[in-house]
Protein backbone atom coordinates (compact mmCIF):
# COMPACT_ATOMS: atom_id res chain seq x y z
CA UNK A 1 0.00 0.00 0.00
CA UNK A 2 1.63 3.33 -0.91
CA UNK A 3 0.48 5.97 1.37
CA UNK A 4 -0.89 4.48 4.22
CA UNK A 5 -0.18 7.18 6.56
CA UNK A 6 -2.45 8.82 4.71
CA UNK A 7 -6.29 9.52 4.68
CA UNK A 8 -7.01 6.57 2.39
CA UNK A 9 -4.05 4.92 3.39
CA UNK A 10 -5.72 4.36 7.09
CA UNK A 11 -9.35 3.90 5.78
CA UNK A 12 -7.78 1.05 3.99
CA UNK A 13 -5.95 -0.25 6.71
CA UNK A 14 -9.64 -0.57 8.31
CA UNK A 15 -11.06 -2.37 5.36
CA UNK A 16 -7.88 -5.17 5.61
CA UNK A 17 -8.25 -5.74 9.39
CA UNK A 18 -11.51 -6.59 8.73
CA UNK A 19 -10.63 -8.53 6.31
CA UNK A 20 -7.49 -10.49 7.57
CA UNK A 21 -8.67 -13.76 6.33
CA UNK A 22 -8.71 -12.32 2.74
CA UNK A 23 -5.83 -10.13 2.56
CA UNK A 24 -2.53 -10.05 3.80
CA UNK A 25 -0.36 -6.40 3.69
CA UNK A 26 3.08 -7.15 2.51
CA UNK A 27 4.23 -3.67 1.99
CA UNK A 28 3.83 -0.06 3.45
CA UNK A 29 5.40 3.21 2.15
CA UNK A 30 4.56 6.57 3.02
CA UNK A 31 6.45 10.13 3.22
CA UNK A 32 7.40 12.24 6.47
CA UNK A 33 5.77 9.96 9.00
CA UNK A 34 8.28 7.58 9.88
CA UNK A 35 6.78 6.65 13.26
CA UNK A 36 3.35 5.69 12.38
CA UNK A 37 4.86 3.96 9.53
CA UNK A 38 6.86 1.63 11.40
CA UNK A 39 3.88 1.15 13.80
CA UNK A 40 1.74 -0.15 11.06
CA UNK A 41 4.56 -2.10 9.53
CA UNK A 42 4.17 -3.96 13.10
CA UNK A 43 0.60 -4.39 13.27
CA UNK A 44 0.25 -5.18 9.68
CA UNK A 45 3.09 -7.51 9.68
CA UNK A 46 4.40 -6.33 6.87
CA UNK A 47 7.41 -7.14 5.01
CA UNK A 48 8.57 -4.13 3.65
CA UNK A 49 8.05 -0.53 4.54
CA UNK A 50 9.08 2.37 2.77
CA UNK A 51 9.62 6.14 3.52
CA UNK A 52 9.91 8.07 0.81
CA UNK A 53 11.22 11.49 1.88
CA UNK A 54 14.29 9.51 2.98
CA UNK A 55 14.21 10.57 6.39
CA UNK A 56 15.33 9.06 9.70
CA UNK A 57 13.37 5.56 9.81
CA UNK A 58 13.83 4.84 13.54
CA UNK A 59 12.00 2.88 15.42
CA UNK A 60 12.91 0.01 13.04
CA UNK A 61 11.31 -3.12 13.94
CA UNK A 62 12.58 -5.97 13.28
CA UNK A 63 11.59 -8.17 10.72
CA UNK A 64 10.54 -5.21 8.56
CA UNK A 65 12.72 -4.34 5.73
CA UNK A 66 13.50 -0.42 5.31
CA UNK A 67 14.22 1.69 2.58
CA UNK A 68 13.89 5.77 2.18
CA UNK A 69 13.55 7.57 -0.95
CA UNK A 70 11.18 8.12 -3.85
CA UNK A 71 12.42 4.43 -5.34
CA UNK A 72 11.00 2.69 -2.17
CA UNK A 73 7.41 3.35 -3.56
CA UNK A 74 8.56 1.41 -6.68
CA UNK A 75 10.10 -1.14 -4.81
CA UNK A 76 7.07 -1.66 -2.74
CA UNK A 77 4.89 -1.31 -5.91
CA UNK A 78 6.71 -4.25 -7.71
CA UNK A 79 7.07 -6.51 -4.27
CA UNK A 80 7.13 -10.00 -5.95
CA UNK A 81 4.19 -10.97 -3.06
CA UNK A 82 2.37 -8.18 -4.12
CA UNK A 83 -0.86 -8.69 -6.32
CA UNK A 84 -2.71 -5.94 -5.42
CA UNK A 85 -1.53 -1.86 -5.50
CA UNK A 86 -3.35 0.62 -3.87
CA UNK A 87 -1.84 3.70 -4.35
CA UNK A 88 -3.05 6.19 -1.88
CA UNK A 89 -0.35 8.84 -2.68
CA UNK A 90 -1.19 12.41 -3.00
CA UNK A 91 -0.05 13.82 -5.71
CA UNK A 92 2.20 13.65 -8.72
CA UNK A 93 4.52 11.77 -6.99
CA UNK A 94 2.38 8.40 -7.25
CA UNK A 95 2.73 8.04 -11.00
CA UNK A 96 6.31 6.28 -11.17
CA UNK A 97 5.13 3.44 -9.28
CA UNK A 98 1.55 2.95 -10.93
CA UNK A 99 3.37 2.59 -14.08
CA UNK A 100 5.71 0.03 -12.98
CA UNK A 101 2.89 -1.92 -10.73
CA UNK A 102 1.21 -2.14 -14.12
CA UNK A 103 3.95 -3.22 -15.97
CA UNK A 104 4.97 -5.80 -13.56
CA UNK A 105 0.71 -7.56 -14.05
CA UNK A 106 -0.14 -5.95 -10.51
CA UNK A 107 -3.54 -4.88 -10.23
CA UNK A 108 -3.56 -1.02 -8.90
CA UNK A 109 -6.54 0.07 -6.99
CA UNK A 110 -6.07 3.78 -7.80
CA UNK A 111 -6.95 6.33 -4.84
CA UNK A 112 -4.30 9.14 -6.44
CA UNK A 113 -6.11 10.12 -9.87
CA UNK A 114 -3.58 12.66 -10.16
CA UNK A 115 -1.68 9.60 -12.27
CA UNK A 116 -4.26 9.37 -14.37
CA UNK A 117 -4.26 13.25 -15.13
CA UNK A 118 -0.93 13.51 -15.73
CA UNK A 119 -0.35 10.83 -17.93
CA UNK A 120 -3.62 8.34 -18.77
CA UNK A 121 -2.66 7.45 -22.30
CA UNK A 122 1.12 6.00 -20.80
CA UNK A 123 -0.67 4.48 -18.03
CA UNK A 124 -2.80 2.45 -20.29
CA UNK A 125 -0.01 1.55 -22.17
CA UNK A 126 1.70 0.21 -19.23
CA UNK A 127 -1.06 -1.89 -18.22
CA UNK A 128 -1.51 -3.32 -22.02
CA UNK A 129 1.93 -4.34 -21.56
CA UNK A 130 2.58 -6.15 -18.23
CA UNK A 131 -1.02 -7.62 -17.79
CA UNK A 132 -1.60 -5.26 -14.92
CA UNK A 133 -5.31 -3.33 -14.13
CA UNK A 134 -6.47 -0.56 -13.04
CA UNK A 135 -9.51 -0.29 -10.96
CA UNK A 136 -10.64 2.81 -9.16
CA UNK A 137 -11.00 3.87 -5.68
CA UNK A 138 -12.62 7.26 -6.28
CA UNK A 139 -16.02 6.99 -5.21
CA UNK A 140 -17.66 8.75 -8.27
CA UNK A 141 -15.55 5.87 -10.60
CA UNK A 142 -16.20 2.86 -8.50
CA UNK A 143 -19.50 3.55 -9.04
CA UNK A 144 -19.74 4.00 -12.49
CA UNK A 145 -17.63 0.37 -12.18
CA UNK A 146 -20.23 -0.62 -9.61
CA UNK A 147 -22.88 -0.09 -12.26
CA UNK A 148 -20.90 -1.36 -15.69
CA UNK A 149 -19.63 -4.42 -14.25
CA UNK A 150 -20.91 -7.05 -15.82
CA UNK A 151 -22.22 -4.78 -19.23
CA UNK A 152 -20.63 -4.49 -22.40
CA UNK A 153 -18.46 -1.41 -22.85
CA UNK A 154 -20.69 -0.25 -25.96
CA UNK A 155 -24.15 -0.34 -23.97
CA UNK A 156 -22.82 2.76 -22.15
CA UNK A 157 -23.39 6.15 -23.40
CA UNK A 158 -22.90 8.60 -20.54
CA UNK A 159 -21.70 8.94 -17.00
CA UNK A 160 -22.89 11.89 -14.28
CA UNK A 161 -20.25 12.22 -11.70
CA UNK A 162 -21.94 14.00 -8.61
CA UNK A 163 -19.75 16.80 -7.03
CA UNK A 164 -20.94 17.99 -3.60
CA UNK A 165 -19.48 21.51 -3.85
CA UNK A 166 -17.64 21.66 -1.49
CA UNK A 167 -17.43 24.01 1.50
CA UNK A 168 -18.41 27.00 -0.87
CA UNK A 169 -20.91 26.04 -2.34
CA UNK A 170 -23.39 28.95 -1.71
CA UNK A 171 -21.14 31.85 -1.14
CA UNK A 172 -21.42 34.58 -3.25
CA UNK A 173 -18.58 34.76 -5.30
CA UNK A 174 -17.08 38.41 -3.87
CA UNK A 175 -16.69 36.39 -0.14
CA UNK A 176 -14.71 33.48 -2.14
CA UNK A 177 -12.20 35.46 -3.41
CA UNK A 178 -10.40 36.05 0.00
CA UNK A 179 -11.62 32.73 1.27
CA UNK A 180 -9.12 31.83 4.57
CA UNK A 181 -7.83 28.24 4.40
CA UNK A 182 -9.59 27.25 7.23
CA UNK A 183 -12.99 27.62 5.63
CA UNK A 184 -11.71 26.13 2.46
CA UNK A 185 -10.38 22.71 4.52
CA UNK A 186 -14.04 22.06 6.31
CA UNK A 187 -15.35 19.83 4.04
CA UNK A 188 -18.89 19.41 4.37
CA UNK A 189 -19.68 15.49 3.70
CA UNK A 190 -16.29 13.84 3.35
CA UNK A 191 -12.67 13.45 6.03
CA UNK A 192 -10.05 13.76 3.63
CA UNK A 193 -6.10 14.87 3.53
CA UNK A 194 -5.59 18.98 3.04
CA UNK A 195 -4.90 18.86 -0.77
CA UNK A 196 -8.06 16.87 -2.24
CA UNK A 197 -10.14 18.94 0.50
CA UNK A 198 -9.13 22.03 -1.48
CA UNK A 199 -9.55 20.79 -4.73
CA UNK A 200 -13.13 20.02 -3.08
CA UNK A 201 -13.68 23.89 -3.02
CA UNK A 202 -12.37 24.93 -5.64
CA UNK A 203 -13.98 22.08 -7.88
CA UNK A 204 -10.70 21.28 -9.11
CA UNK A 205 -11.24 17.67 -7.88
CA UNK A 206 -14.05 17.19 -10.14
CA UNK A 207 -12.22 18.51 -12.89
CA UNK A 208 -9.42 15.99 -12.25
CA UNK A 209 -12.24 13.30 -11.92
CA UNK A 210 -13.64 13.96 -15.74
CA UNK A 211 -10.12 13.50 -16.68
CA UNK A 212 -9.90 10.40 -14.68
CA UNK A 213 -13.24 9.48 -16.17
CA UNK A 214 -12.29 9.67 -19.70
CA UNK A 215 -9.34 7.33 -19.62
CA UNK A 216 -10.96 4.89 -16.69
CA UNK A 217 -14.28 4.19 -19.27
CA UNK A 218 -12.86 5.36 -22.65
CA UNK A 219 -15.62 8.18 -22.50
CA UNK A 220 -15.40 11.36 -24.99
CA UNK A 221 -15.60 14.47 -22.53
CA UNK A 222 -19.41 14.86 -23.90
CA UNK A 223 -20.11 11.81 -22.34
CA UNK A 224 -19.08 13.09 -18.98
CA UNK A 225 -21.32 14.91 -17.14
CA UNK A 226 -21.28 16.61 -13.38
CA UNK A 227 -23.87 17.54 -11.12
CA UNK A 228 -23.61 19.30 -7.72
CA UNK A 229 -25.32 17.17 -5.33
CA UNK A 230 -24.55 18.16 -1.50
CA UNK A 231 -25.74 15.37 0.10
CA UNK A 232 -23.13 13.05 -1.52
CA UNK A 233 -26.14 10.06 -1.37
CA UNK A 234 -25.19 9.53 -4.97
CA UNK A 235 -21.76 8.69 -6.64
CA UNK A 236 -22.30 8.71 -9.64
CA UNK A 237 -25.36 8.22 -12.49
CA UNK A 238 -24.83 5.83 -15.27
CA UNK A 239 -26.82 6.62 -18.62
CA UNK A 240 -26.96 2.74 -21.16
CA UNK A 241 -27.66 3.10 -24.60
CA UNK A 242 -31.35 2.11 -24.17
CA UNK A 243 -31.79 5.65 -21.82
CA UNK A 244 -31.73 3.59 -18.56
CA UNK A 245 -29.77 5.27 -16.18
CA UNK A 246 -28.76 3.03 -12.77
CA UNK A 247 -26.96 4.90 -9.89
CA UNK A 248 -24.94 3.75 -6.86
CA UNK A 249 -25.76 5.25 -3.77
CA UNK A 250 -24.82 5.12 0.24
CA UNK A 251 -23.74 7.27 2.98
CA UNK A 252 -20.66 8.44 2.14
CA UNK A 253 -17.44 6.37 3.30
CA UNK A 254 -14.05 5.55 1.48
CA UNK A 255 -14.40 1.77 2.96
CA UNK A 256 -17.18 0.31 0.65
CA UNK A 257 -14.59 1.62 -2.84
CA UNK A 258 -11.31 0.63 -1.70
CA UNK A 259 -12.75 -2.72 -0.35
CA UNK A 260 -14.60 -2.80 -4.01
CA UNK A 261 -11.66 -1.83 -5.72
CA UNK A 262 -9.60 -4.94 -3.99
CA UNK A 263 -12.60 -7.35 -4.67
CA UNK A 264 -13.88 -6.02 -7.98
CA UNK A 265 -16.00 -7.72 -9.62
CA UNK A 266 -16.87 -9.97 -6.68
CA UNK A 267 -18.60 -8.54 -3.68
CA UNK A 268 -17.62 -10.03 -0.16
CA UNK A 269 -19.58 -10.05 3.35
CA UNK A 270 -18.56 -6.57 5.11
CA UNK A 271 -20.13 -4.52 7.32
CA UNK A 272 -17.76 -1.05 7.16
CA UNK A 273 -20.52 0.72 5.71
CA UNK A 274 -23.38 2.30 7.42
CA UNK A 275 -26.82 0.57 6.71
CA UNK A 276 -28.23 2.63 4.11
CA UNK A 277 -31.50 4.49 5.44
CA UNK A 278 -33.28 6.38 2.56
CA UNK A 279 -35.43 8.04 4.76
CA UNK A 280 -32.47 9.68 7.14
CA UNK A 281 -30.40 10.83 3.82
CA UNK A 282 -33.11 12.91 3.64
CA UNK A 283 -34.70 14.66 0.29
CA UNK A 284 -31.80 14.47 -2.52
CA UNK A 285 -31.14 17.46 -4.53
CA UNK A 286 -28.88 18.23 -7.13
CA UNK A 287 -27.65 21.65 -8.89
CA UNK A 288 -25.89 23.21 -12.03
CA UNK A 289 -22.19 23.31 -11.40
CA UNK A 290 -20.90 27.32 -11.02
CA UNK A 291 -18.45 27.25 -13.86
CA UNK A 292 -18.11 30.98 -14.03
CA UNK A 293 -17.71 31.61 -10.18
CA UNK A 294 -15.42 28.10 -9.23
CA UNK A 295 -12.95 28.81 -12.93
CA UNK A 296 -10.37 25.87 -11.82
CA UNK A 297 -13.45 23.47 -12.60
CA UNK A 298 -13.68 24.25 -16.08
CA UNK A 299 -9.74 24.88 -16.75
CA UNK A 300 -9.14 21.38 -15.66
CA UNK A 301 -11.70 19.77 -18.32
CA UNK A 302 -10.65 22.25 -20.97
CA UNK A 303 -6.96 21.02 -20.59
CA UNK A 304 -9.03 17.18 -20.20
CA UNK A 305 -10.27 18.07 -23.95
CA UNK A 306 -7.29 19.17 -25.18
CA UNK A 307 -5.36 16.44 -24.28
CA UNK A 308 -1.28 15.84 -24.12
CA UNK A 309 0.49 17.66 -21.87
CA UNK A 310 -2.20 20.16 -21.00
CA UNK A 311 -3.54 17.77 -17.93
CA UNK A 312 0.09 17.42 -16.53
CA UNK A 313 0.24 21.17 -16.96
CA UNK A 314 -3.08 21.24 -15.09
CA UNK A 315 -2.58 19.25 -12.33
CA UNK A 316 1.03 20.83 -11.42
CA UNK A 317 0.10 24.09 -11.63
CA UNK A 318 -2.48 22.91 -9.47
CA UNK A 319 -0.54 21.10 -6.76
CA UNK A 320 1.56 24.24 -6.59
CA UNK A 321 -1.06 26.94 -6.25
CA UNK A 322 -2.89 24.56 -3.12
CA UNK A 323 0.32 24.34 -1.35
CA UNK A 324 0.94 28.71 -1.85
CA UNK A 325 -2.52 28.88 -0.86
CA UNK A 326 -2.23 26.53 2.31
CA UNK A 327 0.58 28.36 3.17
CA UNK A 328 -1.28 31.53 3.23
CA UNK A 329 1.20 32.97 -0.12
CA UNK A 330 -2.05 33.39 -2.15
CA UNK A 331 -5.80 34.19 -2.09
CA UNK A 332 -8.23 31.63 -2.77
CA UNK A 333 -9.01 33.31 -6.04
CA UNK A 334 -5.30 33.36 -7.07
CA UNK A 335 -5.64 29.40 -7.26
CA UNK A 336 -7.54 29.78 -10.49
CA UNK A 337 -5.37 32.51 -11.62
CA UNK A 338 -2.64 30.88 -11.50
CA UNK A 339 -3.54 27.64 -12.81
CA UNK A 340 -4.85 29.24 -16.19
CA UNK A 341 -1.78 31.17 -16.43
CA UNK A 342 0.75 28.34 -16.61
CA UNK A 343 -2.35 26.49 -18.64
CA UNK A 344 -1.99 29.93 -20.75
CA UNK A 345 1.50 29.99 -21.37
CA UNK A 346 1.51 26.33 -21.86
CA UNK A 347 2.04 24.92 -25.43
CA UNK A 348 0.80 21.22 -25.40
CA UNK A 349 2.99 18.47 -27.06
CA UNK A 350 1.72 14.71 -27.51
CA UNK A 351 2.42 13.01 -24.00
CA UNK A 352 4.16 10.07 -25.86
CA UNK A 353 6.89 9.52 -23.06
CA UNK A 354 7.47 9.64 -19.37
CA UNK A 355 10.54 12.30 -20.26
CA UNK A 356 7.81 14.36 -22.34
CA UNK A 357 5.14 14.08 -19.20
CA UNK A 358 7.33 14.72 -16.81
CA UNK A 359 9.25 17.62 -18.54
CA UNK A 360 5.78 19.57 -18.79
CA UNK A 361 5.17 19.09 -15.10
CA UNK A 362 8.24 20.26 -13.67
CA UNK A 363 8.49 23.49 -16.03
CA UNK A 364 4.36 24.08 -14.90
CA UNK A 365 5.85 24.19 -10.88
CA UNK A 366 8.57 26.17 -11.78
CA UNK A 367 6.49 28.53 -13.58
CA UNK A 368 3.65 28.54 -10.91
CA UNK A 369 5.96 28.76 -8.28
CA UNK A 370 7.36 32.07 -9.59
CA UNK A 371 3.73 33.39 -9.85
CA UNK A 372 2.82 32.27 -6.35
CA UNK A 373 5.79 34.47 -5.13
CA UNK A 374 5.03 37.17 -6.87
CA UNK A 375 1.32 37.10 -6.28
P1 LIG B 1 -3.42 12.44 2.48
O1 LIG B 1 -2.71 13.74 2.36
O2 LIG B 1 -4.24 12.17 3.69
O3 LIG B 1 -2.36 11.24 2.37
C1 LIG B 1 -1.38 11.21 1.37
C2 LIG B 1 -0.43 10.05 1.55
O4 LIG B 1 0.57 10.16 0.54
C3 LIG B 1 0.31 10.03 2.89
O5 LIG B 1 0.49 8.70 3.31
C4 LIG B 1 1.68 10.63 2.56
O6 LIG B 1 2.70 10.14 3.41
C5 LIG B 1 1.88 10.15 1.12
N1 LIG B 1 2.73 11.07 0.34
C6 LIG B 1 2.57 12.40 0.22
N2 LIG B 1 3.54 12.92 -0.59
C7 LIG B 1 4.30 11.88 -0.98
C8 LIG B 1 5.45 11.77 -1.79
N3 LIG B 1 6.03 12.83 -2.37
N4 LIG B 1 5.98 10.54 -1.98
C9 LIG B 1 5.42 9.45 -1.40
N5 LIG B 1 4.34 9.49 -0.61
C10 LIG B 1 3.78 10.69 -0.40
O7 LIG B 1 -4.30 12.29 1.16
P2 LIG B 1 -5.64 11.43 0.93
O8 LIG B 1 -6.81 12.25 1.26
O9 LIG B 1 -5.49 10.09 1.56
O10 LIG B 1 -5.61 11.28 -0.66
C11 LIG B 1 -4.73 10.38 -1.32
C12 LIG B 1 -5.12 10.27 -2.79
O11 LIG B 1 -6.43 9.70 -2.85
C13 LIG B 1 -5.21 11.60 -3.52
O12 LIG B 1 -4.83 11.42 -4.85
C14 LIG B 1 -6.69 11.95 -3.47
O13 LIG B 1 -7.09 12.76 -4.54
C15 LIG B 1 -7.31 10.56 -3.58
N6 LIG B 1 -8.65 10.44 -3.01
C16 LIG B 1 -8.84 10.68 -1.70
C17 LIG B 1 -10.12 10.57 -1.15
C18 LIG B 1 -10.35 10.75 0.33
O14 LIG B 1 -11.49 10.53 0.78
N7 LIG B 1 -9.37 11.14 1.12
C19 LIG B 1 -11.19 10.23 -1.98
C20 LIG B 1 -10.95 10.00 -3.33
C21 LIG B 1 -9.67 10.09 -3.84
MG1 LIG C 1 -14.15 11.50 -5.75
Amino acid sequence: MLGSTGSIGRSALRVLERQAERFRVVALTAFGSGELLAEQAVTCRAAFAGLANGGPTSPRPRGVRFAAGSESLIEAATHPDVDIVLNAVVGAAGLPATIEALRAGKRVALANKETLVMAGDLVGAAAREGGGEIVPVDSEHSAVLQCITGRRPTELRRVILTASGGPFREWAVERLRDAAARDALQHPTWSMGPKITVDSATLANKALEVIEAHYLFDLGYDAIDVVVHPQSIVHAFTEFVDGSVLAQVGFPTMELPILYALTHPERVTDDGAPAFDPIAAGPLTFEPVRRDDFPAFQLGVSAGQRGGTAPAVYNAGNEIAVQAFLEGRITFAQIGEVIGTVLDEHDPEPATSMQTVLAADRWARERGEALCCSA
